[in-house]
């Protein structure tokens, strides 16, 4: 009697396959487990104030709909891994998600995630996580002088609550540019600003 198998080849499963053997997946990502109960959406803040939809999510990566990687509702989640807390699975549409970002960065969809380019270079610069610069006027706008004063004594504000100064020592600061560098990071931000530069150029020819 012949008995047939179904091919699962490579190729028919690259969505599913290539998210569930991402390094930012969890080791036991339950793609493949997904039974479409809901439960992510019903928990999902995304979900509830726009057209997005966490399990409509899962369901389109697990029919191998590669249009979801260029999809602009991917950029709604907000990773607050509600969804990924209560999937009776294990699976995680945060981590879905962020893989498929990433994978429309590497396609060239720059456009979500270049408003960030100055929080990069803040990064390069002082090796710290901080408000850049440009960001300031809008807060002090928002917030009061309040802000700026804060901002102005914050390192004796940090010494007087027993914190260390928010500036890393040189060494640090140069330590970081490096790690940073060598693992691709100084690349996409140089990619980021080139595309900024060309939106910004096409949008004065137009
Ligand atoms: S991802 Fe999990 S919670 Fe969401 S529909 Fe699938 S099984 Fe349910
Ligand atoms: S991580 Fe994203 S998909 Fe999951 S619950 Fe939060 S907003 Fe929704």
């Amino acid at each position: 009697m012949e008995i047939k198998t179904l091919k699962i080849g490579k190729k028919k499963n690259k969505l599913t396959e290539s998210i569930i053997h991402d390094l930012r997946a969890s080791e036991d990502i339950g793609v493949n487990k997904c039974i479409q109960c809901g439960m992510c959406t019903s928990v999902c803040p995304a979900s509830r104030h726009s057209d997005y939809d966490s399990r409509e999510i899962a369901k389109r990566v697990l029919e191998e709909d590669e249009s979801v990687i260029c999809d602009d509702i991917i950029w709604n989640c907000f990773s607050c891994y509600s969804c990924h807390s209560v999937c009776p699975v294990g699976n995680s549409v945060a981590e879905i998600v962020q893989i498929l970002r990433q994978k429309a960065i590497a396609q060239g969809k720059l456009e979500q995630v270049v408003i960030f380019l100055v929080f990069g270079e803040s990064l390069m610069e002082l090796g710290v996580g901080s408000i850049p610069l440009e960001y300031f006027n809008i807060l002090i706008e928002i917030i009061g002088d309040e802000y700026l004063d804060i901002k102005i004594n914050l390192d004796d504000i940090r010494e007087e609550l027993g914190l260390g100064k928010l500036t890393l020592p040189e060494d640090d600061t140069r330590d970081i540019k490096i790690i940073l560098e060598k693992t691709g990071f100084t690349g996409r931000l140089e990619k980021l600003r080139a595309y900024k530069e060309s939106s910004k150029n096409s949008k004065h020819k137009g």
